[in-house]
């Protein structure tokens, strides 16, 4: 029986990357794992994002997540009196060190409170542009392309995957679902595979449905299915942060069940054709705001 845990960490913040990312990687050499990166190298205007979303819905998240604690305090004005610091340009040694360290490399995006505040507007013209600009920064700090990429709040549409397969990424994981899928946009079919991320993350499930700090481990471990599509998706500013230690004891006993912790690579099949098709659609999700994209399989 295949036990396989793919694991994901999405690093959306200049603090996440230069606290966030150091701990993951010695937690993860600790267990001996790799993982798949998703870096965000150009500005940090995540305060932005913040401001933005002073709404009830985001408040209320505000709380159930302590969000202060997870990003600290200096988010809030990150970016939104000055221009943000420039991530991948300030902490290029962090993402190498990590690459050394065995973990694949991909990229998550250049600006990630413009791609999640924008997506809707942007043009084609624009997202090949913020697309180019992740990908050649990350190529400068890495001297080679990234091997993959994932949107910022699992935003996508078919003019980003246009888009994206303008570039050389083997796969990217763009949306939510159950398997993974070789994506279709106006009866054309794509070669760059989607390898959806099956579980939900912590900000979503915190403080919902009775689900607290002391059994959201149990609850996440509930979720792994065997001989099936696992993707999880980590933070660098939450399990690289205040939710250390319990990812830690969840990595362990994810373990003593029986499971192996990848790499996204490696649940890829070796012949692409054997996926199924699918088109990526839009819907509500619980625990998040507005539209997240999810996999729409065609059979
Ligand atoms: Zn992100």
């Amino acid at each position: 029986m295949s036990r396989k845990i793919g694991l994901r960490i999405d690093v959306d913040t200049y603090r996440g990357t230069r606290h966030g990312v150091p701990v993951l990687c010695e937690l993860f050499a600790k267990h001996n794992i790799t993982g798949t990166f998703y870096f965000s190298v150009g500005p940090d205007n995540m305060g932005r994002h913040l401001w933005r979303l002073l709404k009830p819905a985001f408040l209320w998240k505000m709380l159930r997540t302590n969000a202060a604690s997870l990003y600290g305090p200096e988010i809030i004005l990150m970016g939104t009196f000055w221009p943000g610091p420039g991530i991948g340009k300030n902490h290029a040694g962090i993402i190498r060190d990590a690459d050394a360290a065995g973990h694949e490399m991909g990229l998550h995006t250049w600006d990630h409170h413009q791609w999640q505040s924008k997506i809707d507007k942007m043009t084609s013209e624009q997202l090949y542009t913020s697309l180019k600009k992740g990908v050649d920064m990350l190529g400068e700090i890495l001297g080679r392309a990234p091997v993959s990429s994932a949107v910022p709040g699992w935003k996508c549409n078919d003019l980003v995957l246009d888009n994206k397969a303008k570039f050389s990424f083997k796969y990217n994981s763009d949306c939510r679902g159950d398997s993974m899928f070789m994506p279709m946009i106006n009866g054309k079919l794509l070669s760059q595979p989607q390898i959806p991320v099956t579980m939900p993350t912590y900000d979503e499930v915190l403080g919902r449905n009775g689900i607290t700090n002391v059994n959201y481990n149990d609850y996440m471990l509930s979720l792994l299915k065997p001989d099936q599509l696992n993707v999880l998706t980590i933070h660098a500013e939450a399990e690289g942060n205040v939710c250390r230690d319990m990812f830690d004891e969840y990595v362990r006993k994810a373990k003593d069940m029986g499971y192996e912790f990848v790499k996204l690579c490696d649940l890829l099949p070796q012949d692409f054709a054997t996926l199924p098709q699918g088109r990526i659609v839009n819907k509500e999700f619980p625990g998040r705001e507005g539209w997240i994209s999810c996999i729409e399989v065609q059979q």
